[in-house]
């Protein structure tokens, strides 16, 4: 319907357009054309060329002189004066007299130039552009102004990207709940059969970069039936109202292709709450509402099934997600130890490697990463090798590159003192000693003191063993306690401090932090939660939900626990000073030590030192 009539209003705006430009027409243009060849001057231009003899041809109306200069050149115009002896002064001039100087136009003509004939036009190509225009709305995509409310979902070919499950590694259960989808597409009757139904909608919940996107190609891949893929954000439109024309384009063009698969990304771009704080959005909301009324307007056996992805499920208006509509959710979550070496193993056969490459240890290092992560690891590693001249990429490689991604490039002209060296390597030495020395903490993998173009002076890498799902107190206290080894080392080599542990007070204060307002772990506050997480897969920030005075106390407390830890981390260099030096003077020499030098160096030492005790 809306389509019908906006043509009608386009074509009465641009009458009106055209009227206005016919007047400003008139008003500017049109009397500059015709004075161009007559020039008016005063009575008294004229008598002094008259006496100066320098009149060609003149003719004398009854309201207007109109005459030319000697060499008939120029023309002129001006008005008539009471001058009885004009005419024998002229004659005397030696002017001729002639009554067709210049052709002048009737009124009809001047009428007929000035507004028949500009009319005529403007019409005629008003009416060319217009009918132009209708054609091309008609026949498909490529005019702008007809094609706003339809949407402009891709439909997928069969495997146009080739992405299939096997493409997918690490989240076993998104894929094993997927394929569920293809395997009823594929053979509806076997769910009929036994009286289920499947889900209208699938929403991918997950941290950005662990394959919610690729999920959905690869369902597309699998299953043998039209894919439409849209972004929640092509949604959005200027004008209200075409968001939600293309919600029921989309719908419609599904409903036509069904058995088929719908899939909006980042549905978030429309699913918000509605209703919010600062008076709505009223384009997002219709379209929202349009959303939920296609989604209950079809059955759920009708073969369109819905699936959508987004990063900030609680930010979704809770009537989207609710059961019949999005009826399964299936978080996409960062892949564990196994999981990343799957992934890495899928990605790596891209690359051409060294038999040496230890996937396993690769993905101990690179915990926490996301399944894009480590595709991009992968590709850095790649492109290191192409820059030293290789043709297979290496462990080292590998490894570097994850150093990269966690701390940024080797910085090739950063030049330290040696103070501020010496400073470094007991920094990093001193995190290093007091993880070792306490029980329960990663092994240590890596020391190096390399300046990063991230800023870092150096670090300590730590690896976890395995997958480590629960953290208990003690783990924590001591994580505080190793974050704080490197400015207690410090202080106790140097008696100063330095600005290189912001990181680290950052860190230890977060976990703290966490602690006492989260996981319970105080002793006054029992298991009262004063914080709750508002983002859970983006950054995770936090909200305080308690008084001001609690604040005061929850503050008091951080302080209280971060500084206990640093006194043990402290305590526990002081007594293993002569180890500290060693390996610090190590370190400074070497600039990198691996987790197994570093364990051999301290171990080598203790020996002898208790056999000396004892004996
Ligand atoms: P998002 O969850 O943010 O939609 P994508 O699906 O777009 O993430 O993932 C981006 C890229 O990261 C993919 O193209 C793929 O190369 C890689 N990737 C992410 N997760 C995985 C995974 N589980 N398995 C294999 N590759 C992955
Ligand atoms: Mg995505
Ligand atoms: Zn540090």
């Amino acid at each position: 319907m809306n389509e019908v009539k906006r043509p009608k209003k386009t074509l009465a705006y641009f009458y009106c357009i055209a009227a206005i430009l016919l007047m400003l027409f008139n008003l500017f243009v049109m009397p500059k054309l015709s004075d161009q060849q007559v020039k008016t001057v005063d009575y008294g231009t004229f008598m002094s060329m008259t006496e100066e003899g320098d009149i060609g041809l003149v003719d004398i109306t009854s309201n207007r002189i109109i005459f030319t200069n000697k060499d008939e050149t120029e023309f002129y115009r001006t008005g008539l004066m009471d001058d009885p002896n004009l005419t024998e002064r002229l004659y005397k001039a030696g002017a001729e007299f002639s009554s067709e100087i210049i052709e002048e136009q009737s009124p009809l003509v001047t009428m007929l130039l000035s507004w028949v004939i500009p009319v005529v036009l403007f019409v005629a190509v008003g009416q060319f552009l217009s009918r132009q225009m209708m054609n091309k709305a008609g026949g498909g995509p490529g005019s702008l102004m007809f094609n706003m409310g339809k949407s402009n979902a891709k439909i997928y070919v069969k495997s146009s990207e080739g992405i299939k499950f096997t493409d997918v590694a690490g989240v076993d259960e998104a894929e094993e709940s997927l394929s569920e989808i293809v395997d009823y597409l594929h053979d509806p009757s076997k769910y009929k059969d036994i009286g289920a139904s499947m889900p209208k909608g699938i929403l991918l919940v997950g941290p950005p970069g662990t394959g919610k996107t690729l999920l959905a190609k690869a369902v597309a891949g699998e299953a043998n039936v039209p894919f439409f893929s849209i972004s929640g954000s092509e949604f959005v439109e200027m004008f209200v109202g075409m968001g939600a024309s293309k919600v029921r384009d989309l719908f419609r063009q599904a409903k036509e292709k069904a058995p088929c698969i719908v899939f909006i990304d980042e549905i978030d771009a429309i699913g918000k709450k509605r209703g919010g704080q600062y008076g709505g959005n009223d384009e997002r909301e219709q379209t929202l509402n349009q959303l939920l009324t296609e989604m209950d307007g079809f059955e759920s056996n009708n073969g369109v099934i819905i699936l959508a992805a987004t990063n900030q499920p609680e930010s979704l208006d809770p009537a989207l997600t609710r059961p019949g509509r999005f009826d399964r959710r299936v978080p996409v979550e960062l892949p564990d130890l196994k999981g990343r070496e799957e992934i890495l193993e899928v990605h790596g056969k891209k690359f051409k490697l060294e038999d040496t490459v230890d996937f396993a240890k690769i993905a101990r290092m690179a915990s926490g990463a996301s399944g894009a992560e480590l595709a991009n690891i992968l590709n850095e590693a790649a492109l290191r090798a192409v820059r030293d001249g290789r043709s297979l990429v290496s462990q080292k490689d590998l490894e570097e590159s994850i150093e990269v991604v966690i701390a940024g490039y080797q910085k090739k002209n950063a030049i330290l003192t040696d103070e501020e060296k010496k400073i470094v390597a007991y920094h990093e030495i001193g995190h290093a000693l007091v993880a070792a020395m306490q029980s329960h903490s990663a092994p240590v993998e890596k020391i190096t003191i390399v300046p990063r173009t991230s800023g870092a002076l150096g670090y300590t890498m730590q690896v976890e063993e395995g997958n480590h799902y629960l953290m208990s107190k003690e783990e924590i206290e001591n994580k505080i306690a190793t974050f704080t080894g490197g400015r207690a080392a410090e202080e106790l080599v140097f008696g100063s401090v330095t600005t290189g542990a912001a990181n680290d007070i950052e860190q230890a204060t977060k976990l703290a932090r966490a602690m006492i307002t989260r996981y319970g772990m105080s002793e006054d506050f029992d298991m009262v939660a004063m914080e709750t997480v508002t983002n859970q897969y983006l950054g995770g920030d936090t909200s305080l939900t308690c008084s001001a005075e609690t604040q005061t106390e929850i503050d008091r407390q951080v302080v209280a626990l971060v500084k206990k830890q640093h006194e043990k981390a402290s305590r526990i260099l002081r007594e293993n000073r002569a180890k500290l030096d060693e390996l610090a003077e190590n370190l400074y020499a070497n600039e990198t030590i691996t987790g197994e030098e570093f364990m051999a160096i301290l171990n080598a030492k203790e020996e002898p030192e208790k056999k000396l005790v004892s004996l």
